[in-house]
């Protein structure tokens, strides 16, 4: 009998990933292009608890979408790999596409309007199940929906009910155990507790820690809430105009950002700390338009730090600490300026 083959400690490869489109249809000349991923490269673990934050419009859900093979891809790759498959997730074939999709699915952000009211809580976790032709008998479905809504925290009495009956926090379980119901592997949580009350997004990432240990999943969660990804994120990338310019483990990175971007960001989450509270670096303006990307280091239009080198010269990649790597011509000289004793610790 051959060896077990372990595991390949990535589960997802982006590599230099685009994602372009026109905008608008002009009546001369070329419509302008929306760069809304840029030459995107990132690994994201298995098993991890993996954090993208950024502003509206920095193209996070877009880096979401063409993962899930939603969004047309324009340039680089998207690998995939678990323990049965490897993937180049765009040159799948028809049977392979279908395979992916139960291999990564998304859990939606507004709950309420991710669910058909027509159709019971039983029906809806279960159709996942009968789409893809998963099961054989309504006996397995139904197994299938029970352990799922058990793991999931629903009563199974909640199974017979339509949706109108639940809160926001209930529909929002109802959700994940859809996505989950078919068993996939690896899920992109976009917004994913963001319409909810803030009383009810612990308990939501609470059952979400708890569902990526026991089912061993990789989760990928954009939001733009800081504190949010904070409180249950293992590693987090930034984005920034289409492109990543830091990432790293989250307690590294919320003790120590090193792109002023992100100190910008991290330093606007609110503080119990009165020592704390409106300390950091603020930022200022509005985020560029995705059509026309300053050339440069794409942050220099709002850096308080920027030189004339940032205007012309787009930053490589350093390695600033064990696994933490930013894009800045500057990081290690503004590491004492951005980052002060006794900053805030997660
Ligand atoms: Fe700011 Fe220049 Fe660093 Fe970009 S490269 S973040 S503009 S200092």
């Amino acid at each position: 009998m051959s060896a077990p083959v372990p595991e390949h400690p990535i589960h997802v490869s982006l590599a230099d990933l685009s994602v372009q489109f026109a905008l608008g249809r002009p009546l001369f000349g070329k419509p302008p292009m929306v760069r809304a991923v840029d030459g995107v490269s990132l690994d994201i673990p298995r098993a991890a608890f993996f954090g993208l934050v950024g502003e509206s419009g920095s193209g996070k859900t877009t880096l979401g979408r063409a993962i899930l093979r939603a969004a047309p891809v324009t340039g680089g790759s998207v690998t995939y790999r678990d323990a049965e498959v490897e993937y180049d997730v765009g040159s799948l074939d028809k049977a392979a596409l279908r395979d992916y999709r139960r291999r990564v699915q998304l859990i939606f952000q507004d709950p309420y309007a991710a669910l058909s009211p027509r159709m019971t809580v039983r029906d809806i976790i279960a159709e996942p199940l009968e789409v893809m032709g998963l099961t054989t008998s309504r006996e397995e479905t139904d197994e299938r929906v029970r352990d799922i809504a058990a793991r999931c925290r629903l009563n199974l009495e909640h199974l017979r009910r339509y949706p109108h009956a639940f809160s926001g926090g209930q529909r929002q379980r109802i959700s994940i155990a859809r996505a989950l119901v078919a068993r996939p592997r690896f899920v992109v949580a976009d917004e994913s507790v963001a319409a909810l009350d803030v009383s009810i997004q612990a308990d939501i990432l609470n059952l979400l820690k708890a569902l990526r240990d026991d089912l061993r999943l990789t989760i990928l969660f954009i939001s733009h809430d800081l504190s949010v990804v904070a409180h249950v994120c293992d590693m987090v990338a930034v984005m920034y105009l289409g492109a990543i310019v830091e990432v790293g483990p989250s307690r590294a990175m919320f003790a120590q950002p090193r792109h002023p971007y992100t100190a910008a960001l991290f330093s606007a989450i609110p503080s119990l700390d009165p020592d704390e509270r409106g300390r950091g670096q603020r930022l200022e303006g509005e985020i560029p338009s995705a059509t026309s990307v300053p050339p440069g280091c794409r942050f220099h239009t709002r850096c308080p730090f920027a030189r004339d080198r940032c205007r012309t010269e787009s930053p490589e990649w350093r390695q600033v600490a064990p696994g933490q790597h930013v894009a800045c011509h500057f990081s290690e000289e503004l590491a004492a300026r951005m980052n002060r004793p006794g900053r805030r610790q997660t």
